[in-house]
């Protein structure tokens, strides 16, 4: 039942000002131009290092954020430029949880409360009892005792906390959920938990998932599709399988050459560092190449001109001159 996510040349500047005018000095290209498709009952990763403009590209498809360009499309429907009443029916189909279940629960309001808020406001069920109901199976499917309804968001763990904002967002019966890092500030076995549990619930509702992260374990365990994104842009895009076995863009190696190893005995050893520095600032990107200062592959073209998309086979996208044709 699920619709395809179609979003082509996203842009997110945002005006940075100075002085005591306020005028504007220059803009912050957070995200410039990101084309990428969810397929319907997917999952799609958009991965990078905080900073590259991932969760504002998460959060301008859902009008979270202002866009300044670009198109999104679902099942069709370009929902950029709707109006907000004819906006308002497609927002129960297309849900958000994110990083920090706390700060996006009300902690004035009981579990109960939340669950049934975001239903009233979206329209889904008008009988207070069908909302109870509804609750009750709710905090069941995502492994919550339904007496819970009556306790507030501090009452329960990180983990816990995460189930509720996974059945908020359930509750309005989305087909789409955009995750942002959800299980990033969880203890490990607590996020294998709710990677578990996610990944029941798309086989279960034939969900999609736009799943924002940072860490390449995540993607390999749970997603079919994976962007990775550089300072505003989607560097290289392609099935999971093909991306992590076979990265091209040097990127996409630094970020795997970075993944912690586990030695024989099971233990995590320590996270090489990423080398070559820290990723630019949005604001003042390095010319042609965003990644030029920091890829031993560099020439002249790349510091000059930023790469046009190549297209390899297997449906793999780059922008490198490496594959330049
Ligand atoms: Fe490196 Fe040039 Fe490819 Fe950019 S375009 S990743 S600088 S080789």
């Amino acid at each position: 039942r699920g619709k395809v996510l179609d979003v082509a040349d996203l842009k997110v500047h945002f005006p940075v000002r100075k002085g005591i005018f306020r005028r504007v000095a220059g803009h912050v290209k957070a995200v410039d131009g990101v084309t990428l498709q969810v397929p319907a009952g997917q999952t799609l990763a958009l991965v990078g290092e905080s900073g590259c403009g991932k969760t504002t590209a998460g959060k301008a498809l859902l009008k979270l954020v202002q866009a300044t360009g670009g198109e999104v499309r679902y099942g069709g429907q370009e929902v950029l430029s709707l109006p907000a009443s004819r906006w308002r029916p497609l927002r129960r189909d297309l849900q958000m949880i994110f990083q920090d279940p706390f700060s996006s629960l009300d902690p004035r309001m009981r579990v109960g409360e939340i669950l049934e808020e975001g239903m009233q406001a979206l329209g889904v069920e008008s009988d207070a009892a069908a909302r109870a109901e509804r609750i009750e199976a709710l905090l069941n499917r995502v492994g919550l005792d339904p007496a819970m309804r009556y306790r507030f968001p501090h009452e329960f763990s990180g983990g816990q906390r995460q189930r509720i904002a996974i059945a908020r967002a359930l509750a309005v019966s989305p087909s789409l959920i955009v995750c942002d890092e959800p299980t990033s500030a969880l203890d490990v076995s607590v996020q294998a938990q709710i990677l578990n549990l996610l990944r029941e619930l798309q086989a279960e509702y034939g969900l999609s998932y736009l799943f924002i992260t940072h860490n390449l374990a995540v993607v390999d365990y749970l997603a079919h599709q994976v962007a990775v994104m550089y300072l505003g842009r989607i560097v290289e895009q392609g099935s999971t399988e093909e991306v992590l076995r076979e990265p091209r863009h040097p990127y996409t190696r630094m970020l795997l050459a970075a993944v912690p190893r586990v030695d024989v005995a099971g233990d995590a050893l320590p996270a090489p560092a990423i080398p070559h520095g820290d990723m630019p600032s949005a604001l003042n990107p390095p010319s042609g190449c965003h990644f030029h200062p920091r890829c031993e592959h560099a020439s002249d073209i790349c510091r000059s001109t930023y790469p046009a998309e190549t297209r390899l086979s297997g449906g793999r996208m780059v922008r490198c001159y490496l594959y330049d044709t």
